[in-house]
């Protein structure tokens, strides 16, 4: 059995709205995309979530949200 994170795969749109200035966070992809397979934030507690980097384009905000991933 797969697991997929319905982000990465177009299945589910992250909406949040940025705490500082209310506009719409956008979705900047996986953390892996940025860190590698290697880094210390892919420990096995989160193997069954991906990690998304939300931003904002407005004020420059960040944040890291943890996506569970779905069987298929
Ligand atoms: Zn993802
Ligand atoms: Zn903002």
């Amino acid at each position: 059995m797969d697991r997929i994170c319905p982000a990465c795969n177009g299945l589910n749109v992250i909406e949040d709205q940025c705490p500082i200035c209310g506009e719409i966070l956008l979705d900047g992809g996986s953390l892996q995309n940025y860190v590698g397979p290697y880094s210390p934030y892919m420990e096995s507690d989160i193997e069954n979530q991906c990690i998304h980097i939300l931003y904002c384009a407005e004020c420059g905000y960040d944040v890291r949200i943890a996506i569970p991933l779905n069987s298929i």
